[in-house]
């Protein structure tokens, strides 16, 4: 069976009653080249145990079965159990139907598997692609690597550098946890149904620590957001008007004595400096809190 063939792809959907929908991100993926760079660039070997996220119809699983020692497909969708035992029949798979969201994988592939570590491979639905992977990399603690296929402009984001455009709190976040690299692009055609945009696969590899010492994540993150929620603003103002603890003449020194020109923006700063802040801040905080 070749599930990169629309004709196969349109048999199946019509022998289950399955139809594609929009709410789960279901554009089904028909090249066999793109399954083949992906796991390839995911370095997939006998010895490995992958996570997908959303199967679909079972394209990457099949693949994913022949390279890898074992397979846990996360997939929200019911409809599509009937369709997948018969395109997924793999002693080395197991299917759960239930939302990744609401799922600990490295509870579940301990369970299922009895080893902790594993990589995760999926061509991830677009509508929930930044969840999936601030979950992945925040919650998910035995994450070997992270192999997906994401609307091109969001790979693009993971892997920006400061002062590009593509640069935001999605490019210093994926950076602290892991190495980004763009792998394959991917045009519209290679879907179906086509998605309205481009689409690229990335490849993140999770790192032993972070590039740089925080004291505390939740500091971190919450300077990051606060400063690149509003970009066109200067970090001074952003971060004044989205950190409650601190004044904006306190914070103008702050900045200075970092050496961080206040009127700079966000898009500007790198992770050092974000992790140099957000340290100081935190200080600040705590001796706050003690009074
Ligand atoms: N892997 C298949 C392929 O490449 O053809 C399907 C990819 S399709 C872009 C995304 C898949 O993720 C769909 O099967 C969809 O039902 C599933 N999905 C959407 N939201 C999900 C969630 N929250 N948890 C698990 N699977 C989800």
């Amino acid at each position: 069976m070749k599930l990169t063939d629309l004709s196969t792809i349109r048999m199946l959907q019509k022998k289950y009653g399955f139809h594609s929908k929009k709410k789960f991100g279901q554009n089904f993926l028909m090249d066999e080249q793109v399954v083949a760079q992906t796991i390839q660039g995911a370095g997939i070997d006998q010895d490995d145990v992958v996570v997908e996220i959303g199967p679909g119809m079972g394209t990457m699983t099949r693949a994913l079965a022949e390279s890898a020692k074992a397979v846990l497909a996360v997939e929200i969708d019911e409809k599509l159990r009937r369709l997948l035992a018969e395109t997924v029949p793999f002693e080395n798979v197991q299917i759960l139907f239930q939302d990744v969201m609401k799922t600990d994988l490295d509870q579940v592939v301990k369970e299922k598997f009895g080893v902790e570590s594993y990589k995760v491979v999926a061509n991830l639905p677009y509508y929930i692609t930044t969840p999936i992977i601030m979950k992945l990399l925040e919650e998910q603690k035995n994450i070997q690597s992270i192999t997906v296929m994401t609307q091109k402009e969001v790979a693009n984001r993971m892997q920006a550098h400061p002062g590009t455009k593509d640069y935001g709190a999605l490019s210093v976040a994926v950076r602290f946890y892991a190495e980004a690299k763009v792998l394959v692009n991917v045009g519209r055609n290679s879907f179906y149904p086509a998605p309205k945009v481009e689409s690229a696969v990335i490849g993140l590899t999770i790192r032993n620590r972070p590039p740089v010492e925080v004291l505390d994540d939740a500091m971190f993150f919450q300077v990051l957001k606060g400063a690149f929620q509003q970009r066109r603003k200067t970090l001074l103002n952003s971060l004044s008007h989205n950190l409650g603890f601190i004044g904006k003449e306190e914070l103008r020194d702050l900045l200075q004595e970092l050496d961080i020109e206040p009127n700079r923006r966000g898009e500007t700063l790198g992770i050092e400096e974000f992790s140099a802040l957000s340290n100081r801040l935190y200080h600040i905080k705590i001796g706050i809190d003690k009074q």
